[in-house]
């Protein structure tokens, strides 16, 4: 399965602001974005251009690197979403939040979505019992995600969720630490997709 394997960082740098791909180090002055806040390589300094296209581009391309997808399989969700009822540009999201890595990542058993990506492909995750290990997999309304019993001493998971007690997660996610189970309670709506996507232009982008 082909992905991203740059330094993610860069990623941050090249769309201007922070997508927050590295946990808790993005939260520290060693974010590079704070210390270099401007695009990656030789031309990076100078003044960008805005044409319409640019800024639908780097939207799609934000949205991309925020769920850590690449263009074929974003392309696939966009035309799964043109094809649902209601608007695109929010089904599209939907369908992003839907993916078991996503999930887990809002649960709180990992600190970002590329280390959940990684524990959902080994195969240390539940779903409804059974176990799945495709990133992409969709959750719905009322799937229970559950940590595997024998996975359940890994530090790193359990200091995420540590901090995710502290910190809340959406509401249409429920969180039961003790059992490390969490419970799908609803699709989330547009409303609580907390990521800072314009959809819109997207959409525009892809209908030219
Ligand atoms: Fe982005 Fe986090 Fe790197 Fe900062 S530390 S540039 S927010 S990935």
């Amino acid at each position: 399965m082909a992905r991203y394997r740059e330094a993610v960082c860069r990623l941050c740098r090249r769309e201007g602001v922070e997508l927050y791909l590295k946990g808790d180090r993005c939260f520290t002055d060693k974010c590079a974005i704070k210390r270099r806040g401007y695009p990656p390589g030789q031309h990076g300094q100078r003044r960008p251009k805005h044409s319409d296209y640019g800024v639908q581009l780097r939207e799609k391309q934000k949205a991309k690197r925020i769920y850590g997808i690449l263009e074929k399989q974003f392309r696939n969700y966009f035309e799964k979403a043109d094809r649902m009822k209601g608007k695109t540009g929010d089904n599209l999201l939907i369908l992003l939040e839907r993916r078991l890595d996503s999930v887990v990542y809002k649960l709180g058993f990992t600190q970002t979505r590329r280390e959940s990506r990684q524990v959902v492909r080994h195969g240390h995750f539940l779903v409804n019992g059974r176990k799945v290990n495709i990133p992409s997999f969709l959750v719905k309304a009322g799937d229970v995600v559950e940590l595997r019993e024998k996975s359940r001493k890994i530090p790193s998971v359990n200091e995420a969720l540590d901090a995710v007690v502290r910190k809340g997660i959406p509401a249409w996610l429920e969180l039961d630490r003790g059992s490390f189970r969490g419970a799908v309670k609803s699709i989330p709506g547009r409303s609580d997709i907390q990521e800072p996507i314009q959809e819109q232009l997207i959409v525009e982008l892809y209908s030219k």
